[in-house]
């Protein structure tokens, strides 16, 4: 299956790559490299306009003021929200995760509450509802995963119940590369009356987000894996929750009036962006965010599903390996395990070969312990990954197999 998807001419786009030719790079599951206008943007900003947002006076700071603003309501028309005060931005997803977890959580939970998870999340989207939900005397289901990587539908259903005060949820598995049917699962979850929470870290690359199509409270993401830098991130929250929970972090920029008693916050965004805000980063995602609309999904979609079956033929042909999972809707990201050569030493291999993969548990323990392995191998394809990658990732593999 061939297709016309010019990740070849994307790759030109990204200096890393530019700089670095003799790479396959497959770890963008882990942080993707920088579009060339994000890095110009970056480097715009400390040059020339620096200089932090609300308070300062001189002519940068009424510009960096306004240059944010812009980002912010960039970024809400990107991911469909309703208005810009519904975005916030934060320093990652995980970030995102713990200020809801926290805020929503010792709001609204309460003992005999449930919090439902998947088997397949990654631990930032575990640990922050552990916490809450140990401290507030509620409980923590996890709903199983299939063999092939897909969200079990009956165990959701059965444990969805009345007791689920929310459901937090990835919208791409960063293991598998399941895209979760969040169309089916949401309204089911709205039935109960559960708020909704998606772990978007693994889509904003791979697909397009409309938040109101969705239905979901709340929407995380990082700028470091969608080719911005690391450090900032966007926390969608409908506006209902964002004006009525209490905030997260407190200090200079959210507040309305302080007096040593009693203080007043001011309205959302602002009570969620406490501090001196990522000013460079916000505008540098806001960069990536125009990069990713000029991408056609389809034609991504077509050009991950070659890449795949790419991989299936190949891997069939490797004794004794096999890739975890295989949902019917994913994207390109492959974990891998062989019978014979642990997953680190194969990474290592790989890596003498410039082939950048990664190996571990990838923050997803629960997951691995489902498919009975204690590591995996993943490749994670993104925009600039051709064919080319995926038959040196083969060839690669083959080769240590045979070495080990
Ligand atoms: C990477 C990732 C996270 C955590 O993102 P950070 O940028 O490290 O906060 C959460 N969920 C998924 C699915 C991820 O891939």
């Amino acid at each position: 299956m061939e297709n016309d998807f010019p990740a070849a001419a994307l790759a030109r786009q990204f200096p890393l790559l530019v700089a670095r030719p003799e790479l396959a790079y497959l770890d963008s599951a882990a942080t993707s490299q920088l579009h060339e206008s994000v890095i110009e943007r970056i480097v715009r900003f400390y040059r020339e306009d620096n200089a932090t947002v609300h308070r300062s006076s001189c002519p940068m700071g009424s510009e960096a003021t306004v240059a944010y603003a812009a980002a912010r309501k960039f970024v809400a028309q990107y991911v469909n929200a309703a208005d810009a005060t519904e975005i916030v931005f934060v320093r990652s997803t995980t970030e995102a995760i713990n200020l809801v977890a926290n805020s929503w959580g010792r709001t609204i939970l309460r003992p005999g509450d449930e919090v439902l998870l998947t088997a397949m999340e990654h631990h930032s989207n575990i640990l922050p509802w552990q916490d809450i939900a140990k401290r507030q005397g509620a409980g923590l289901r996890l709903c199983a995963i299939t063999a092939a990587g897909e969200i079990d539908r009956d165990d959701f259903l059965q444990k969805l119940t009345e007791r689920t005060k929310m459901v937090a949820i990835g919208h791409v598995s960063n293991v598998l590369g399941t895209v979760n049917p969040l169309d089916e699962l949401i309204p089911q979850a709205r039935r109960v009356g559960a708020a909704i929470f998606v772990d978007g870290a693994q889509r904003v690359a791979s697909g397009p987000i409309d938040v109101q199509r969705l239905g979901c409270d709340f929407y995380a993401l990082s700028g470091h894996k969608a080719f911005a830098p690391m450090g900032i991130g966007v926390l969608y929250g409908r506006c209902p929750w964002l004006k009525t929970l209490p905030p997260y972090q407190l200090g200079g920029g959210m507040v309305d009036r302080v007096s040593m008693d009693c203080s007043t916050f001011r309205e959302p965004p602002e009570k969620w962006e406490a501090g001196t805000p990522n000013v460079a980063g916000a505008l540098a995602l806001r960069s990536a965010l125009e990069f990713l609309r000029s991408i056609d999904w389809k034609s991504y979609d077509h050009h991950c599903a070659s890449i795949r079956s790419r991989m299936d033929d190949a891997v069939r042909s490797l004794p004794g390996v096999r890739i975890l999972g295989s949902p019917e809707k994913k994207t390109a990201i492959f974990s891998f395990v062989s019978d014979r050569v642990h997953a680190h030493d194969l990474a290592t291999a790989l890596s003498t070969k410039g082939i950048c993969v990664r190996a571990g548990h990838h923050c997803a323990q629960p997951l691995h312990a489902a498919y009975g392995v204690p590591a995996s191998c993943r490749a994670s394809f993104s925009l600039y990954n051709a064919e080319e990658d995926c038959d040196r990732l083969i060839d690669g593999i083959r080769w240590a197999l045979d070495y080990f």
